[in-house]
C-alpha cells in the first residue's frame, strides 16, 4: 500500500511539473499564433507570402497539440532564485500586461516605497504574473478593474500558527485583483488540483494556478486565494524577502515579451 501511495504521489508531483511546461509553451504559442493571425489579415489575399503564413500557423498549431502529448515526458526547468526587485519586474511587464488584457480592463498598479527586494526565480515570477493576469482576463468578459500590489509583509508568529504551511519572517507580497466573476466556495476548494478548470476544451487547462502554487511553496513563500462571486478574486503572493541587497542596487529586468491583444 505504501509504494501505491508513494507513487501516486509521484504521478502527481510528475503531472504537476510537466503540465507547467505545457502550460508555458501553450502561452508563448498563443504568442505566435496571434502575431501570425495578425500578420495575415494584413496582407492580400493573393499575396506569395500568405501560403508561407498559413504553413507557420499550421505548425504553431501542430506543436500546440503536440504539448498536450508531451505531458508525460517533459520535465520543468529547475527554480533558479536571485534577489529581484519586483517594482521592476512589473514595470517591464505593465505593457504586456495592459496588452493582454485589452482596452476594456484597466491595469492599476500599486507600488510600495522601500520595497524589499524578492528572492525568487524572475523568469517564474513573470510567468505567475502572466497566468494570474490571463485569469483575471477570463474572469472579466465585460471590462472591470485588475490591480496588481507589491508591499512588504512581515507575518508573525501568530499568523504562522493560523496557516500551518507558513513559515514566520519577512515577504515580499505580490497580489493581484480582479473585479470579475468570482468563484464558488467549490471552485476555490479545488483551484490548486492540477487540470482542474471550468473552462472550455481549449481554453483552459487547469495548471495555471497549480504552477503559481508549486512555484511559491518551491520559492519558500506561499499564496493565498480570495474571491466572492459576482464580486472578484484577489491572488496573494507571499514571496521571501532577499537579505544583504538593496533593490536600487538589482538589474534591471530584460524586455519581456509582447503578447498580442
Ligand atoms: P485554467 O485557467 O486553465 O482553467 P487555472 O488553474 O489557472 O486553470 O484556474 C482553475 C480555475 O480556477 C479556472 O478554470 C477558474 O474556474 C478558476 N479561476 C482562476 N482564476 C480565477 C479568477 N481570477 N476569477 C474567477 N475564477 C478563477
Amino acid at each position: 500500500a505504501e509504494t501505491s501511495a508513494r507513487e501516486a504521489q509521484r504521478m502527481q508531483a510528475m503531472g504537476q511539473l510537466t503540465g507547467g511546461i505545457a502550460h508555458d509553451f501553450n502561452n508563448l504559442l498563443a504568442v505566435v499564433l496571434g502575431s501570425l493571425e495578425l500578420a495575415k489579415r494584413c496582407i492580400e489575399a493573393d499575396s506569395p507570402i500568405l501560403p508561407r503564413i498559413e504553413r507557420a500557423i499550421w505548425g504553431a498549431k501542430r506543436g500546440a497539440s503536440l504539448t498536450q502529448q508531451l505531458l508525460a515526458f517533459a520535465r520543468r526547468q529547475p527554480l533558479a532564485p536571485a534577489p529581484i526587485d519586483l517594482s521592476a519586474t512589473l514595470l517591464g511587464m505593465s505593457d504586456l500586461l495592459q496588452r493582454t488584457l485589452g482596452k476594456h480592463i484597466e491595469v492599476q498598479v500599486v507600488d510600495a516605497a522601500g520595497l524589499w527586494p524578492a528572492m525568487v526565480d524572475a523568469t517564474q515570477v513573470e510567468s505567475a504574473l502572466l497566468n494570474l493576469t490571463l485569469n483575471a482576463r477570463d474572469a472579466m468578459p465585460d471590462g472591470g478593474r485588475l490591480t496588481i500590489e507589491v508591499a512588504n509583509k512581515v507575518l508573525d508568529t501568530d499568523y504562522a500558527r493560523q496557516h500551518t504551511e507558513v513559515s514566520p519572517g519577512d515577504y515580499v507580497m505580490l497580489a493581484v485583483s480582479d473585479t470579475g466573476i468570482g468563484m464558488s466556495p467549490e471552485v476555490l476548494a479545488r483551484v490548486f488540483e492540477p487540470f482542474f478548470t471550468t473552462k472550455d476544451v481549449g481554453k483552459g487547462t487547469g495548471l495555471g494556478l497549480p504552477m503559481v502554487f508549486g512555484f511559491a511553496k518551491q520559492s519558500g513563500g506561499h499564496v493565498k486565494i480570495y474571491s466572492e462571486p459576482g464580486e472578484g478574486t484577489t491572488v496573494r503572493l507571499y514571496l521571501p524577502r532577499a537579505f544583504g541587497v538593496t533593490s536600487s542596487a538589482l538589474p534591471r529586468p530584460g524586455t519581456p515579451v509582447e503578447l498580442p491583444r
